[in-house]
């Protein structure tokens, strides 16, 4: 097995060490969240250290805001990053654009030239595109190993030739030179075995004529020098992956390159395609764990933390999106989540978003959550809207109506009848059930409410049954009378709760009011 004799001689003699290395190009996607997530839960698995490096070799995708957005999700789900941006550590700068400036990734790249596994190439954009142009669309242009000997490269031009044009300062690109005909076997842990012929891999550009590396080398030199021992990152890399064990082959570090794992996608909910940001626009669900606001356009997405949910419940909900912890308890914490978290058990296709399993997740949380937690944020919300009761009573508020709600801001709609008495009552259970038997039990219950010897949900409602001829009919409009509304928390523990004199005064009111 070759996996696990690997894996014991990486656990054995090397630090486990993973990075996330997000490129600052915008909000990070929960797919992101869940590719940091399942780094950080293995490294934390193995006791290792979990890494944080802006990949932002590309300057016309920066966005700014996005490394700052990508360090608070993260800090906001609860991944702790060990080392990187942000925090610093003994590989600094973790920043590649930083790296460039220290010539970090020039120096490969001309090692790799001398070796003669790498080439200039001097082809203008224009050309390669009007190569393409000219071919059809099924045989689309690949700068590879037959296409190359036709191009304008080192391998090509003679000798004096390619020193004039560097000596000019032409610009060029350095690009990898992939064999012609060679296998190319590589292990993912998710995959297995991946084999692929080398005249499917392209000459893939290392440098670029602007002095930048391409995140295939930088990525490579990065995570060697960094000590990386797993790369975990979403499956659109597996194609480039054979190109990515060429290099480390080439400059003398496959004994040491890390694992891939490639993440099976995050897909739409209906299972076809990619999960993105418009499906969240139009079913309603965030994309973001942050909210986002576009620095370009002034476009706002919606967040999963604005949105109300909890860090642990959307932790929870991504770790289960393509592993399987292989049991039926589905509510996990972080610290449950890096005990048992295994690349073996995430699945190699796919897994669909279910928005309506995310608000079950959070609701389970909600109802874990103690009440006088609850109460704390429940309360700035009961000020905002101009009332500020007892954080005592907010709390017994909470235990009553938590188990309907998903999120707290759906509190007030639950639960406003304990902060305002009813000016209107549902008027179905008054039109079928408010009669003269049902105003005349009413008013004997309020009556005997007055001289309760004991105001406690069991005594109120053994007092209840005595004072009508038919508690059951009129129970609902008990509720009614009290609440406004025909369903909510339990009828006796919301009237205790409300207290005697409030509940008196309902109930005259209410017999005042309802015609
Ligand atoms: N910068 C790459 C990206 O954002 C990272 C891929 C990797 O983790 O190696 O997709």
């Amino acid at each position: 097995m070759y996996f696990n004799a690997n894996f014991a001689r990486m656990e054995n003699n090397r630090r486990v060490r993973l990075r996330f290395a997000p490129s600052p190009t915008g909000p990070l996607h929960i797919g992101g969240v869940r590719t940091a997530l399942y780094n950080y839960l293995f490294a934390k698995h193995h006791g290792g250290d979990f890494l944080l490096r802006i990949e932002d070799t590309d300057q016309t995708r920066f966005v700014p805001g996005a490394e700052e957005y990508i360090i608070e999700s993260l800090k906001w789900v609860g991944i702790k990053i060990d080392e990187g941006v942000s925090v610093g550590g003994k590989y600094e700068p973790y920043r590649q654009s930083e790296r460039k400036e220290l010539g970090i990734y020039k120096k490969y790249a001309d090692q790799l030239i001398e070796s003669g596994h790498a080439y200039y190439a001097f082809d203008t954009a224009e050309e390669l595109d009007e190569i393409r142009k000219r071919l059809s669309n099924d045989k689309p242009f690949q700068y590879n190993s037959i296409t190359r000997q036709n191009l304008k490269n080192s391998l090509t031009l003679p000798e004096d030739e390619v020193k004039k044009r560097l000596d000019n300062n032409e610009p060029y690109v350095i690009r990898l030179k992939v064999p012609r005909n060679e296998e190319i076997r590589l292990h993912d842990i998710i995959r297995g075995w991946v084999v692929v012929h080398s005249s499917q891999v392209d000459d893939k550009v290392l440098l670029k004529s602007d002095g930048m590396p391409t995140y295939h080398l930088a990525h490579i030199i990065d995570d060697y020098l960094m000590e990386i021992t797993h790369a975990v990152r979403g499956e659109e890399w597996l194609p480039s992956a054979p190109a990515h064990l060429l290099i480390y082959r080439y400059l003398g570090w496959e004994n040491v390159m890390p694992q891939y794992a490639h993440l099976p996608l995050l897909l739409k909910p209906d299972g076809n395609g990619k999960l993105s940001k418009r499906d969240g626009d139009k079913l309603g669900f965030p994309v973001f764990p942050l909210e986002w606001k576009d620095p370009a356009t002034g476009e706002t997405s919606s967040g999963y933390r604005e949105m109300g949910y909890f860090p642990e419940a959307v932790i929870n909900i991504i770790a289960l999106l393509g592993w399987n912890p292989g049991h039926n308890t589905e509510m996990m914490s972080m610290d449950e989540l890096i005990a048992q978290f295994s690349f073996e058990k995430v699945s190699k296709s796919g897994a669909k978003f279910d928005p309506d399993k995310a608000k079950w997740f959070n609701q389970q949380y909600l109802r874990h959550k103690d009440d006088t937690e609850l109460a704390k944020e429940f309360l700035i919300d009961l000020n905002r809207r101009g009332h500020h009761p007892e954080a005592e009573y907010v709390t017994h508020v909470c235990r009553l109506i938590k188990e309907k709600a998903h999120f707290i801001k759906e509190f007030w709609d639950l639960g406003s009848f304990f902060f305002v008495a009813p000016d209107k009552y549902d008027a179905d259970v008054i039109k079928k059930r408010w009669n003269e038997d049902a105003k005349k039990a009413i008013a004997k219950a309020k009556d005997d409410f007055k001289n309760l010897n004991d105001w406690k949900a069991s005594e109120i409602e053994k007092q209840f049954k005595l004072s009508c001829e038919n508690p059951g009919s009129v129970m609902q409009v008990l509720r009614v009378c009290l609440s406004g509304f025909g369903g909510g928390p339990v009828l006796w523990e919301m009237a205790e709760l409300l207290g005697r004199e409030e509940v008196v005064k309902r109930l005259e009111a209410a017999l005042n009011i309802i015609k």
